[in-house]
């Protein structure tokens, strides 16, 4: 493997380890979020505007977050089924499942976002006018 291929795995691992711990994903040093719902608009350690100035930015966020609570629950309908069957707990996995369904997109949310930001970081790294400009919003 070159080193130019190792940089570019430390680069991503350090974008999407940030992101889980919910901070900027280009410096690490500043929250993403606004409380469990909200964006803030830059960072307010490097100055990296979250939607990158795009209307619509996060739409690719909430797909992530739908897809995540899709798989988690296929994952868990298949653990329960493989290891129970053959007699499956139908009313335990119904009433599991309900509330898993409506939970898991709210607890994935934050983490959504900032996975988000990090995916497109990866992928598109920050240009100059990707960065709120010095007193921009401050
Ligand atoms: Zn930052």
């Amino acid at each position: 493997m070159g080193r130019f291929r190792e940089g570019h795995i430390l680069r991503g691992a350090r974008l999407f380890g940030r992101a889980i711990l919910l901070r900027c994903p280009r410096c690490g040093r500043a929250q993403v979020l606004d409380g469990w719902f909200g964006v803030r608009p830059h960072c307010t350690a490097c100055g990296l505007r979250f939607d990158r100035g795009e209307p619509g930015y996060f739409v690719g966020a909430g797909c992530l977050n739908l897809v995540v609570a899709e798989l988690v629950f296929a994952v868990g309908l298949l653990a329960v089924l493989v290891l129970a069957w053959p007699n499956p707990p139908w009313n335990a996995m119904l009433y599991a499942g309900i509330p898993l369904m409506v939970l898991m997109p709210i607890i994935f949310f934050p983490f959504s976002r900032t996975i988000w930001i990090a995916f497109d970081l990866t992928f598109r790294p920050a240009e100059r006018g990707d960065d709120m400009p010095p007193g921009g919003d401050r």
